[in-house]
């Protein structure tokens, strides 16, 4: 009989825009007996969560709370709750997860109008602005860090102007959440999806979301012409209930209130899990681990730029939390990558489409942000690269680092 051997992962340096390290105190959390999901114990847990999360993302919304599934499942429960097929939906698109956002919102049956700018950089406020007031779209659907490019795009002014034209305006803050500010509420914004194996630091298979009252009057209206489904004239293309059951945010936030309507069995471990992931968060204080992104980006850029290599993109819409550098002519982006992640056991990532073998990218996320890491990651890729044949002054990235922390 074929048997199996004993679970026994490798231990990583995971320098990824995700998944990334996970503190152990998360992982402990995820090891707790499992309770019931009405449960008294489990639903207060619940509640904390909710809290914690609103604390997160700034906001004093009544909703803010995990959908189950990965991030992507947030960004779909979202926009299916939002687009009505035949709504007209606005996409800014400046990197790959643009493109995820234009095409979930099409197979929800929207019209999507597109704005594409060149990768590697953003939009300006006011490009994006004029789009909104020209094609006033019933959504806005912006990507606030792309991981594929590492660029940010500010978010100030846009959701004013999604208010003026009655638009909703919805944020991808996946891979900012909990390393760089989201302030939900400042800056207008109706709903907001973050994630969890990012900034973080907690497993894949959550995603944090939160939502205003103007979100939840559009999924009400639709969950009211659910209920009444037999009188309507199917035929009326206003009558559309929400095309997804398990995403269905009208029945989600009714077990995450009072209430308590059973919908899906909530995922315990991860719930715990999320739950630890926030008070470590908290704990830390937002605008400290803020600023430990900063900081330790800044050793790593200060040691990258030591080597010679050169980082892509444009520097003033650069993302905190990822670090895209371009793969010097000569040397296989791939190879280095194996061999970091073969005999130092660290992982980078590549990128897609476009710049797919033509950049690295190395994030610095929660658990993973941290000095040991970004100093074992330039040694070892220094090492890598002269095993490559790339000509660079050895010795001078890591001192450069250790310049940035004043060592
Ligand atoms: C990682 C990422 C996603 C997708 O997240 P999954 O958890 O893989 O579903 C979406 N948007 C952005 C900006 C991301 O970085």
């Amino acid at each position: 009989m074929k048997t199996y051997r004993d679970l026994a992962p490798s231990p990583r340096t995971i320098m990824t825009p995700g998944p990334v390290e996970v503190d152990p105190r998360v992982l402990r959390a995820m090891s707790y007996p499992i309770l019931g999901q009405f449960d008294p114990e489990f639903t207060a847990l619940m509640n904390e969560t909710m809290e914690m999360l609103r604390q997160l993302f700034k906001t004093v919304n009544e909703w803010a709370f995990p959908v189950d599934g990965t991030s992507r499942a947030g960004i779909e429960a979202v926009l299916v709750g939002l687009i009505e097929p035949g709504a007209k939906v606005l996409v800014p698109i400046y990197g790959r997860f643009g493109h995820l956002l234009t095409e979930i919102a099409k197979r929800c049956g929207a019209e999507v109008v597109t704005l594409e700018k060149e990768w590697g950089t953003v939009f300006t406020t006011e490009e994006i602005v004029n789009a909104i007031k020209e094609n006033q779209p019933h959504v806005v659907a912006l990507v606030h860090g792309e991981t594929s490019t590492g660029r940010m795009q500010p978010l100030e002014g846009i959701g004013q102007a999604c208010r003026e034209v009655n638009a909703l305006f919805v944020v991808d803050a996946v891979a900012t959440i909990g390393g760089i500010e989201v302030a939900t509420d400042r800056l207008l914004i109706d709903a907001v999806i973050g994630g969890t194996q990012k900034c973080l630091s907690v497993p894949a298979g959550m995603a944090p979301i939160t939502y205003n009252k103007r979100v939840e009057a559009k999924l009400l209206s639709r969950k009211k012409v659910e209920r009444g489904l037999l009188l309507a004239d199917e035929d009326d293309p206003l009558l559309r209930p929400i095309q997804s059951n398990y995403l269905d945010l009208s029945q989600l936030q009714d077990y995450w209130s009072p209430a308590r309507l059973n919908h899906h069995t909530e995922a315990t471990s991860m719930l715990y899990a999320l739950r630890e992931g926030l008070r470590l968060v908290l704990e830390e204080g937002l605008e400290a681990r803020f600023a430990r992104h900063r900081e330790h980006e800044g050793a790593l850029i200060a040691g990258l730029e030591a080597m010679g290599l050169r980082l892509y993109g444009d520097p003033a819409c650069k993302m905190t939390v990822v670090t895209c550098i371009e793969i010097p002519s000569g040397v296989d982006g791939e190879s280095v990558r194996s061999m970091l992640l073969d005999h130092y056991g660290i992982e980078i990532a590549s990128s897609f489409g476009p710049l797919k073998g033509k950049i690295w990218r190395i994030g610095t996320m929660g658990y993973s942000c941290s000095k040991r890491n970004v100093l074992l990651t330039l040694g070892a890729l220094e090492a890598v690269l002269l095993r490559h044949g790339h000509q660079l002054e050895a010795g001078r990235a890591l001192q450069a680092a250790m310049d940035v922390y004043k060592m």
